[in-house]
């Protein structure tokens, strides 16, 4: 009796064809993250609090499941997963997996991850895809804090194979397995580090950003020139200006500021320049404008 009623209200370690994952946030990594996943068979359930951006989300997904076989990084013989998209958080009940993408504000993500904690099953990893909050500051909202564990996908995941894994102080082992079997059915490769602002990725590639947006705003070259020397002369895949608009200038702003105000350094305080673009609305592909400007096609990718 004790065990039937501990099976019922406790979270099941699903097979890997029996995910269904609720990934909140619909904009650049939410969109992404649902791609890869639905490439790979897995259910998605989609949420914002913006129907617009559901709209977005649903035109992206299109074309990038549409580029994820072009580009052969799709599993063979796995029929496609279902996507719902919605604004309510009904779903986060019945998830085998709960993926937080939402704007980097700890605000908005400690409201949210309180509310969605005290209605997942104990047991069900809640991973937030911060790209510079502590997890250990976010673990404080949800009633489990255990249950809270860092994956880092990077812009775009259903084309990046590498994961940064964020292992929280209070991270349960369980929560760590639910996410790295996740990861395996994904066939992403995960990198475990421990918690800190901005982990390793974000801490060392958005000062550089930052300093060479700085360069372009001292005079020093212009856009091309900075990215032209840092692919050229030291082999950088796209340049740090266009990996920018790749991100998405509002939340690399976003990310700086977290990186700041919780390192002092004051290379990670953002530069009038990139500022300046964020209140133009020049945020990078995504709005079609950021350092370079860009195609439909491309805002989409
Ligand atoms: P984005 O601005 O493109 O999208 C954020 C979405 O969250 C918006 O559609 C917004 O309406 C939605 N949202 C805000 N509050 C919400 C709520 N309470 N419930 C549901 N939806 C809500 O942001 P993004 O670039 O996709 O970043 C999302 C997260 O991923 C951030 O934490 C960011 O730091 C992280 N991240 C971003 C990148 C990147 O390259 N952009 C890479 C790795 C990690």
């Amino acid at each position: 009796m004790t065990q039937e009623t501990t099976m019922s209200t406790e979270a099941v370690r699903p097979r890997h064809d029996e995910h269904r994952i609720t990934v909140l946030g619909a904009g650049t990594m939410g969109a992404g993250i649902t791609s890869l996943a639905l490439v790979h068979g897995v259910p998605v359930t989609l949420v914002d609090v913006d129907e617009a951006a559901l709209d977005r989300a649903r035109a992206r997904v299109d074309h990038q499941t549409r580029v994820a076989h072009l580009m052969g990084a799709v599993p063979e013989g796995v029929a496609p997963g279902r996507l719902s998209t919605t604004t309510s958080l009904s779903s986060v009940s019945e998830a085998t997996i709960v993926i937080e993408a939402i704007t980097e504000r700890f605000d908005l993500k400690a409201a949210l991850l309180t509310d969605v904690g005290s209605r997942t099953k104990p047991g069900t990893a809640l991973v937030t895809n911060t790209s510079s909050i502590p997890v250990d500051d976010l673990a404080a909202y949800p009633p489990r804090p255990e249950d809270l564990v860092g994956a880092h996908f990077m812009n775009p995941p259903y084309l990046i194979r590498a994961v940064e894994v964020v292992r929280g102080p209070r991270t349960a082992p369980r929560t760590l397995d639910a996410l790295y079997e996740l990861l395996d059915a994904l066939r992403r490769e995960s990198v475990v580090v421990a918690d800190a602002p901005g982990f390793v990725t974000s801490r060392l590639l958005h000062p550089m950003i930052n300093d060479a947006a700085r360069v372009v705003q001292e005079g020093v070259a212009n856009v091309e020139d900075v990215d032209a020397l840092m692919v050229g002369c030291l082999g950088h895949r796209t340049g740090p200006l266009r990996t920018a608009d790749m991100i998405g200038l509002d939340n690399l702003v976003d990310s700086l500021r977290v990186l700041h105000e919780r390192t002092g350094d004051e290379r990670c305080r953002p530069c009038d320049l990139l500022l300046a673009k964020v209140g133009a609305g020049d945020l990078g592909r995504k709005s079609g404008r950021g350092f370079f400007t860009y195609e439909r096609t491309e805002q989409l990718s």
